[in-house]
């Protein structure tokens, strides 16, 4: 979330708060709750004020006056009316909205919020004002059918409010842990997993587990590409090899294993490897890559390994080698087996 956008979203609730209080107000009159009519008087200066505090870039201070306000605002209510009313519910959706704040201003590089220190006085307030309203009764007595409009529409918003904000720092939590480990396991310019990501994955298969390929492929004479093209078209080649291998290949898993070498491991059968890495290295050297107004013809080399009983990760890697070697050493192009 862009700062422009919490500043456009901070107008808008606002403006809703603003209005909220409006329409209280004239609920505090008709009732005859005379104190909270003329509270509703600094506190729509405070919104107003509000407006000014986001429109100058000032979400701090907005946020503490907001959030200090309302706190007030709620615990006079209860005191005036009695907690059959609901008011007091919000100091509960207060505390994952103030978390939420905290979690947006580290993100943004902003000045933290002090979430602790805010809920701990919002709990301590509501512990003053519900405490003093159980043990003195509410200062106005009115209609009991109101309380309940209100008791209904009041839990309604703060459920509302508690189950947005749980659901927005989840899925903040889920989608960070899901960047970072994209981060850790795959290669950013390919997309592809890297070295470590596939070492880790070989080196939980066991040893007695037979069958499936491993195939090394590399790009030939990739240097020629560099000089001939410049390193960006390289880099579009490198792409794109990566994307027709991983369509070539469904099931298999695909790793960038150096610069333009490419290990592919799959538990398919070694003959049907066989086949689908030399229709992909067909598919490669007739098509082309397109970079800018460029046409790159791309080549592949592949060595391609049946694992043998009780044969090492290393030895099984080494075979693949060998034979991408062989093939280097025949003219490339090919697939060796
Ligand atoms: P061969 O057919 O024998 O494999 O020859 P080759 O030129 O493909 O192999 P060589 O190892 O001589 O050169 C590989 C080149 O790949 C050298 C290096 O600059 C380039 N390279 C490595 N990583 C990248 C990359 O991320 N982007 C680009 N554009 N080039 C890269
Ligand atoms: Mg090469
Ligand atoms: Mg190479």
């Amino acid at each position: 979330m862009n700062f422009d956008r919490i500043q456009r979203t901070a107008l808008i609730v606002n403006a809703v708060i603003l209005a909220l209080v409006f329409a209280l107000m004239g609920f505090f009159n008709y009732c005859d709750v005379t104190f909270m009519t003329w509270f509703s008087i600094p506190t729509a200066a405070v919104y107003l004020l509000g407006f000014w505090l986001i429109a100058r870039d000032k979400l701090d201070i907005y946020v503490w006056m907001v959030y200090g306000w309302l706190t007030l605002y709620m615990c006079l209510s209860t005191v005036c009316l009695g907690y059959g009313y609901g008011f007091h519910l919000y100091c509960f959706s207060m505390i994952p909205i103030i978390f939420v704040t905290e979690y947006l201003s580290y993100k943004l590089h902003r000045r933290s919020m002090r979430a602790n220190h805010i809920s701990i006085a919002i709990a301590a307030a509501y512990l003053i004002s519900t405490g003093y309203t159980a043990y003195n009764g509410p200062v106005y007595q009115i209609e009991q059918r109101a309380s309940a409009y209100f008791w209904i529409g009041n839990a309604l918003t703060v459920f509302c409010f508690l189950i947005y904000y749980s659901n927005y720092l989840v899925n903040a939590v889920i989608s960070s842990e899901e960047k970072l480990s994209d981060m850790a396991h795959k290669d950013r310019l390919t997309g592809l997993y890297n070295r470590h990501y596939m070492l880790d994955y070989l080196d939980e298969k066991p040893a007695a587990q037979t069958g499936g390929f491993l195939a090394i492929a590399d790009i030939d004479d990739f240097k020629k590409i560099n000089d001939h093209y410049g390193h960006n078209a390289g880099d579009a080649v490198l792409k794109a090899v990566a994307k027709q291998m991983q369509q070539g290949c469904e099931g298999c898993l695909t790793a960038r294993w150096g610069g333009e070498e490419f290990l592919i491991v799959s538990e398919k059968p070694f003959a049907e490897g066989k086949v689908l890495l030399e229709t992909m290295r067909q598919e490669i050297a007739g098509v082309p890559v397109q970079y800018e107004d460029q046409t790159i013809r791309v080549t592949l080399t592949v060595g391609i390994s049946e694992r043998q009983p009780e044969q090492s990760v290393d030895a099984w890697i080494q075979d693949a080698d060998s034979k991408l070697y062989t093939g280097k050493k025949n003219g490339k192009n090919q697939v060796v087996s």
